[in-house]
This record gives structure tokens, C-alpha cells and sequence, in this order.
């Protein structure tokens, strides 16, 4: 071995061992990384996960409740510029219908996740959520509905709602201002993070990993945001293009880059629910089984009506069929299987006080 790569397995090493690293140390262990501390890190964050977690997969059932958003991010295909999306939102209906099917096939946790879409009044949305709420007591909701304020956070946890995810999607302000127009805040998507911990929700960050303009320090300072901000749950995925957006001809990011930092994020803070994400599974076959195998223990399949799932494109060619799907969890558990993993048929709460 090289003197750099003996560098790079020492503080792989280090990492491991005491589940930290110094932030000069991380940036080191990314920007010179290589297939040997790839192999090294994904085989502790898998151990160190299966000690914790055992071989199981914990799912959630994903409900895309509506593709309206005020918002207007660069990165994302919903965004309120884009003229060519299709527009839909599921009615009250049609969401009860979705958690009773999935409820059936075993999944205790049902995703709501949309665009910031005014229509869902704290009325609307705390209805839903305690409608849910009676139909499967034993359930956990989540809600992924992006900003609001405290209070209607607090009323939507009132009706019921368990966890909150809200990706920071970069802990850099500046990164933060080359992806999201002038009207959104890095202040603010900071508070709705606090606000969701600070009310009593399981709350889940995360951002993208190879967004247009990130460097290896922005991604330290993700590392270091999310393990001082305690997360219970950390979703990341490879950015990944979407052809009526500004960033329409950006580069993707790697399943390579995301894997490694899953074994990472695994290792820093070893309780955390990370799931392999549709991302990851879009941008290279297996990935989510990949990601399973670097340290990741929930996977998110979908099950919005099949007529809506393609409406929900946030980047081009989102995976919606074949064992991303929830009514083929046949498949899904085929695939968990042969990489020596089952389904957990619970809530799958989080395990970090
Ligand atoms: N409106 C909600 C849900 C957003 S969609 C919110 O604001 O939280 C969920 C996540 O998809 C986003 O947080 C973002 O990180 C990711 N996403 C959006 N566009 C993407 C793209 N082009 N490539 C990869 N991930 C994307």
C-alpha cells in the first residue's frame, strides 16, 4: 500500500474505532479515498449496523400525496417553474386507501411526502393525519411536507403525525443560495429542523450527494451538521438531473460517492435510520441492495396510486416499478433476501433518544 492510501486506512481505521473524526480528517478520508478504506468502511458500517439493528430492513410505505409546490428549487422537477409537470394531489380517499393496502402487506409506517402545496391547510392535513391515525393505531405516520411553521407542526403532531422529514439539503449557506432561489432561507429551513426536534418528532435530515456546486467541504460540514444536530433518520441520494430545471444538463452524483458516505454517516452515528434511497436505486441497478450492504436499514417503496407515480418526477427515469414498488414486495424481499436480509413487519422506530 501507498503511503497516501496507509493515511486514508489509518483514519478509516480511526473512524471505526471512535465513531468521529476531526473535520480535516474527513475531508482527507473523501477527497482521497479509494476501493480498499471503501471496502473496509462498508464492512464496519454493515457489522456495526447488524449489531445493532440485526439483518433486517425496516420499510416504509411512501405515499406522494401531491406534486404541487410553491417552492421553485433548482434541483427538482416539481418545482413551481416547471410548466410541463403534471399536477396532481391524492384526495383524503384516495391516501386511506393507499395505507389500508399497504397495511395489508405489512408496512407499519406510511411516508406522506409532497411538495409545499398551500391547498394542505393544517386542517386538511391534520384531518388525513388523524384519519390514519384511527385506521391503523399500530402505525407510525410520517410527514415530508417540507416548511411550515411551529404551530402547524405542532397542530399536525397533535393529530397524530410520529416523524418529520425535511432534508437541510446542505449545511453551507452559500451552497444553500446556489440551489434554491432567493425567496428561500438556509435560516429558516434550519428552524423547521429544530422546530421538528424540539416538538417531539422523529426527525429526519439529509441532502444530495454530487449536487451542482458541491465540494468535499460542504460535505464535511453536512457530516458535522447532522452529527451534532442528532438526527433519528438521514436521508441521502445521488443528485440526479431533471430535464426542465436549470440544472437540466448538470452532472449526477455517483452511487460510488453515496455508498461511501453511508458506510461514513453509519459509522458517526451508529443508531441512525438510513435508508437506501430511490435515488440510489435509480442511478445504478442493485444500489439500494448496495446501499443495504454499506450500512443503510430502510428502504421506502412506493405506493401512491399507480396512475400518480409518474407524475412525481423529481429527477428524470425515478424508479416506481418493479420492486420499488410496494405491491411487489415479493420482489423486494427476494432481493433483501439474497443479500441475507429480511423484512421487519414494524414501526422501526427510531433507536436514538
Ligand atoms: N417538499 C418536501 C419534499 C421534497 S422531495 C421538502 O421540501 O422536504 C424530497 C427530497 O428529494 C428533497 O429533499 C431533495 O433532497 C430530493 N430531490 C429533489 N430533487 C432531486 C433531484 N433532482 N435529484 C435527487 N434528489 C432530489
Amino acid at each position: 500500500m501507498s503511503d497516501a492510501a496507509k493515511k486514508v486506512m489509518d483514519l478509516a481505521v480511526r473512524l471505526a474505532e471512535n465513531h468521529d473524526l476531526p473535520d480535516d480528517a474527513l475531508y482527507t478520508l473523501i477527497t482521497e479515498r479509494n476501493e480498499e478504506t471503501a471496502l473496509f468502511l462498508r464492512n464496519e458500517a454493515r457489522a456495526l449496523c447488524e449489531r445493532i439493528y440485526g439483518r433486517f430492513v425496516y420499510i416504509r410505505g411512501l405515499i406522494e400525496f401531491t406534486n404541487y409546490c410553491k417552492n421553485d428549487c433548482y434541483y427538482c422537477g416539481i418545482r413551481r417553474s416547471n410548466r410541463e409537470a403534471e399536477r396532481y394531489r391524492l384526495t383524503e380517499e384516495e391516501i386511506l386507501s393507499c395505507c389500508e393496502a399497504g397495511y395489508g402487506l405489512g408496512f407499519r409506517t406510511f411516508v406522506l411526502q409532497g411538495g409545499e402545496d398551500p391547498y394542505f391547510t393544517d386542517e386538511r392535513l391534520g384531518s388525513i393525519v388523524a384519519s390514519i391515525r384511527g385506521l391503523c393505531p399500530d402505525c407510525a405516520i410520517t410527514l415530508s411536507a417540507g416548511e411550515r411553521s411551529h404551530d402547524s407542526y405542532r397542530r399536525l403532531h397533535d393529530a397524530g403525525a410520529d416523524r418529520y422529514l425535511l432534508r437541510h439539503e446542505t449545511a453551507d449557506p452559500c451552497h444553500y443560495g446556489r440551489l434554491h432561489p432567493e425567496s428561500m432561507s438556509f435560516d429558516k429551513r434550519m428552524a423547521a429542523l429544530k422546530d421538528l426536534k424540539e416538538i417531539g418528532y422523529q426527525t429526519g435530515c439529509g441532502f444530495m450527494v454530487g449536487s451542482p456546486y458541491q465540494t468535499a467541504s460542504m460535505i464535511v460540514k453536512d457530516l458535522r451538521f447532522m452529527k451534532e444536530f442528532g438526527p433519528h433518520m438521514i436521508g441521502i441520494g445521488p443528485f440526479l438531473s431533471h430535464k426542465d430545471t436549470p440544472f437540466y444538463d448538470m452532472e449526477n452524483g455517483t452511487a460510488e460517492l453515496t455508498l461511501y458516505l453511508l458506510s461514513v454517516i453509519r459509522l458517526m452515528m451508529p443508531k441512525v435510520l438510513l435508508p437506501a434511497t430511490t435515488a440510489l436505486g435509480t442511478v445504478t441497478e442493485g444500489g439500494r441492495e448496495a446501499g443495504i450492504l454499506s450500512g443503510a436499514n430502510v428502504v421506502m417503496p412506493n405506493l401512491s396510486p399507480a396512475g400518480v407515480r409518474k407524475k412525481y418526477m423529481l429527477y428524470d427515469n425515478k424508479l416506481s416499478s418493479g420492486s420499488e414498488a410496494a405491491e411487489s414486495l415479493e420482489l423486494l424481499r427476494e432481493s433483501l433476501s439474497k443479500i441475507g436480509y429480511g423484512i421487519a413487519v414494524s414501526r422501526g422506530d427510531s433507536l436514538v433518544i
